[in-house]
């Protein structure tokens, strides 16, 4: 099966006679065979990003190439991209094999090829028992695996997913989660995901590139993503819950914490208002007054999930929430919380990593 790069250099693409920035200058490499995710809230681009890697939007500036092929003119149907949607639209009178034969007849494909790859793809996505149901006979996670079985069916290069699971419960969810990855790496076909779902994310991508404001904030591997947010937007959005960030102040290489306490840092002389960043899993709640780093503050409640429990406590009017196993402390009681100066972020007053 073909394989195929994706390169985005500098594209932008506006909307209402520039009104609406739906992307601002995005760079973005794709490489062949890679499952990148494309990572963000409601509005911040990600759509917008697929449908010009499909040709379905034109960039009102920057270039894309397909391997060393520039496609800003070529049609949808001659960059061989599959497209999957968060809702799979089949045609409701045709029979499951009838949807999946549909892409294969409009392109001219031999009835015997089309059969092979009828069985090829409908095998993969196990799915060979329903050929003759029609889509209302299915259920929800059944109708996505025809939808994918009818996008890879057509052997495309690139294979561009815009939430697709987000329709499904929680439940196939997860499981279509991982049946989608092991499709992808056995096609070995460069794919692009979208989702504003971290956990979605982290587990199937590859790579994930953080989209905000129709911008890319950051573009790394899932575990780097987590341990090195360049900047506080990024920190905010990843982790669940995510990065606590105390404001305060550097001065001789300590930052002084505006809720009370420093916290000494590499020193470098620089002086400033800071964020410091500190992981709920990187914090201890303790009510013993403790030897080491920490923050004082009152417990305002507790969560128990029980596989672990957030402890969320207010520091001078703000919540900082702690992840903990388990916890024996409630509401209105006094804390310390615990950190190590090795766990701790910095990013500077326009929100950049600093260390
Ligand atoms: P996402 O998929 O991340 O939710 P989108 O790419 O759909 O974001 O949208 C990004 C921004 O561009 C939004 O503000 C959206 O309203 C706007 N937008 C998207 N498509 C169009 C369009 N065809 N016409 C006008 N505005 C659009
Ligand atoms: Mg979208």
């Amino acid at each position: 099966m073909a394989m195929t790069g994706i390169s985005l250099q500098n594209v932008s693409k506006h909307f209402d006679a520039g009104e609406t920035v739906a992307n601002h200058q995005v760079n973005l490499e794709v490489e062949d065979g890679e499952f990148l995710v494309l990572l963000g809230p409601s509005g911040s681009g990600k759509t917008t990003t697929l449908r010009l890697i499909a040709g379905l939007e034109t960039p009102t500036e920057g270039d894309i190439y397909f391997g060393d092929r520039r496609v800003n003119d070529d049609s949808p149907s001659d960059r061989n991209v599959a497209m999957v949607f968060q809702n799979y639209a089949l045609y409701p009178h045709m029979s499951v094999k009838g949807n999946i034969a549909y892409p294969l007849k409009v392109r001219d494909v031999t009835p015997e090829e089309r059969e092979d790859r009828i069985r090829e793809a409908t095998e993969l996505l196990h799915i060979d028992d329903l050929l003759e149901k029609k889509p209302a006979e299915l259920s929800g996670g059944q109708r996505q695996r025809v939808s994918l079985a009818r996008a890879i069916v057509r052997k495309p290069s690139v294979f561009l997913l815009d939430e697709p699971l987000s329709n499904l419960d929680a439940k196939l969810r997860l499981e279509m989660r991982s049946e989608l990855k092991r499709l992808q790496s056995e096609l070995g076909i460069t794919a692009v995901y979208v989702t504003h779902n971290q956990e979605e994310a982290m587990s199937m991508g590859d790579r994930i590139a953080v989209m905000n404001e129709g911008t890319i904030r950051q573009v790394a591997e899932p575990e780097e993503l987590y341990r090195r947010p360049k900047t506080t937007w990024v920190a905010r959005f990843i982790g669940s819950p995510p990065m606590n960030l105390l404001q305060g102040t550097r001065r001789n290489g300590a930052v002084e914490l505006a809720s009370g306490g420093s916290v000494s840092t590499d020193a470098d002389g620089a002086s400033g208002d800071v964020s410091l960043g500190v992981r709920p899993e990187d914090f201890t709640v303790s009510t013993e007054p403790p030897s080491g780093y920490s923050i004082q503050g009152t417990v305002d409640t507790v969560e128990p999930l029980g596989e672990y429990t957030i402890v969320n406590v207010s520091v001078e009017g703000r919540i900082v929430k702690a992840k903990e196993p388990t916890t024996t402390v409630e509401r209105g009681d006094d804390v310390y919380l615990l950190f190590d100066d090795s766990d701790v972020y910095l990013y500077d007053d326009r929100g950049e990593l600093l260390s």
